[in-house]
């Protein structure tokens, strides 16, 4: 009752759901009965979760903020959706996104433009920023986004909450809305290191829906957030990490770079070693994520032609059926990248874009790892700036793909990132947070869990 009080309060200024369930007090009032009558419930009983708008809900609307799936209702759960359902997790609603994932702001949104808590006169991030925006509030307890460029820790970042990018192929991607099928990772919210890494430990692990899940055991991260006796005993002592030189430099706000080494020093107290590494193909991720992003976005949504699912705009011969049904359909984001991916992909064209860039993508890759051979952690700020005002990069588009410049490259390798909170710097009315990117080894979410709680 006190966060559907909650939500009914702030959801005017914020605007973070698409659509909110009706039956979030009954699922409550059921766990209430069964513990009760001493019933088992399951260890999520009762917990609020919020689900991004590209996760599909059997019994809910699931659009991907795009006008061209209004009104679908998918006949089935997204495996994570299932997994934290299955535990005894409510859903309380389905949080607003950038249209299939593409944008950093939540503006492109096809329905609403989701307001930052922190100042409403400001962006979220995205694409997830419904899902930030919404644990930040208090709305929700949890809430699953997806990162496909960064659009789990954007947002974190810019909403002052944790955000979790797990390995690719950690988490089922079995009813998550395909955009880059290659990048795309379900991650996940809280407003603690533990509410996330207790969320992605329900909802990770091996899926038969989903062949590129990895069949790696989940260990149980649980035991690491247990409290942290005394930070004077260094209890991290020994751990070496890894500041990134390249993610200080030009065109990154002097207010991230102060957190960011007010970050370093910290974890120095904690006993770890912090030291500048270089990943000299950092600045090649921005390019080679939007050609590979973008390329294989356009083989993806080719799904959406009007007769499969969602709006049909009714023609009298079929390719104007798909033609009209696509061009109201997707808005001016989509089409952009869709113009931009099929273009990459032509003949004549190809080798000079997408080949070079999945090239671009194995140097990347292979920086990391030596990065990670030398480092077990590597930090970064999680954007280049706080949350800015709404309408300030909207007509600029090469200047919003500029602001995920952070982000792009940890899923071009693959690997698994934490954001959390790291300080603030002036603006709004209480100050806008900054977010700290911890970046780790494939499949070690588990060490950056651990981690980030004894930091937090
Ligand atoms: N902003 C990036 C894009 O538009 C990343 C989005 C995401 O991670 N889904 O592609």
């Amino acid at each position: 009752e006190s966060y559907l009080n909650r939500l009914r309060l702030t959801e005017p200024h914020l605007k973070s759901f698409l659509h909110v369930s009706d039956s979030v007090l009954r699922e409550a009032q059921e766990v209430d009965r069964k513990i009760a009558g001493n019933e088992a419930v399951g260890p999520f009983a009762g917990v609020l979760v919020g689900v991004k708008d590209n996760l599909c809900t059997a019994d809910m609307p699931s659009t991907g903020g795009s006008r061209i799936l209004e009104g679908y209702r998918p006949p089935f759960d997204a495996t994570a959706v299932k997994r934290v359902k299955d535990l005894g997790g409510i859903v309380i609603g389905k949080t607003n996104m950038d249209e299939f994932g593409m944008g950093s702001t939540t503006e492109d949104s096809a329905f609403q433009v989701t307001s930052n808590p922190w100042d409403v006169s400001r962006v979220p991030g995205g694409s997830s920023g419904g899902s930030a925006a919404a644990v930040s509030a208090k709305q929700c307890m949890v809430s699953l986004g997806s990162d496909t460029g960064g659009s789990v820790r954007q947002p974190a970042s810019f909403c002052g909450v944790v955000g979790l990018k797990p390995t690719y192929g950690r988490v089922s991607r079995f009813g998550l809305m395909a955009y880059a099928s290659s990048l795309d990772v379900v991650g996940c919210f809280g407003s603690s290191v533990a509410d996330a890494g207790i969320l992605l430990h329900a909802i990770a692990g091996q899926d038969r829906f989903d062949a590129t899940t990895s069949k790696q055991d989940v260990p149980n991260f649980i035991p690491h957030f247990a409290p942290v006796s005394s930070l004077e005993s260094k209890p991290l002592k020994g751990l070496r990490i890894g500041l990134i030189r390249e993610t200080l430099e030009d065109g990154v706000d002097t207010g991230v770079v102060s957190a960011i080494r007010a970050a370093a020093l910290h974890f120095e107290e904690l006993g770890c070693s912090v030291n500048e590494v270089s990943l000299p193909s950092f600045s090649l991720g921005l390019p080679a994520y939007y050609i590979l992003a973008s390329s294989e976005s356009s083989s993806n949504l080719s799904r959406y032609d009007g007769v499969r699912y969602g709006n049909q705009v009714f023609a009298d011969e079929l390719n104007s059926l798909y033609g009209d049904s696509r061009a109201e359909g997707f808005g001016s984001e989509v089409k952009m990248r869709i113009l931009m991916g099929t273009y990459a992909l032509s003949a004549g064209y190809y080798d000079a874009y997408y080949k070079r860039a999945q090239q671009v993508r194995t140097i990347i890759r292979n920086s990391f790892k030596e990065a990670l051979n030398q480092n077990d952690i590597l930090i970064s700020p999680a954007a280049p700036s706080p949350a800015y005002k709404i309408g300030e990069k909207k007509n600029d588009p090469l200047a919003m793909y500029a602001g995920d410049i952070m982000t792009v490259n940890v899923n071009l390798a693959g690997l698994p990132a934490l954001v959390l909170p790291c300080g603030f710097v002036e603006g709004g009315t209480a100050g806008l947070p900054i977010g700290l990117q911890m970046i780790g080894a494939a499949f070690n979410e588990g060490e950056l869990l651990r981690v980030g709680h004894i930091f937090e």
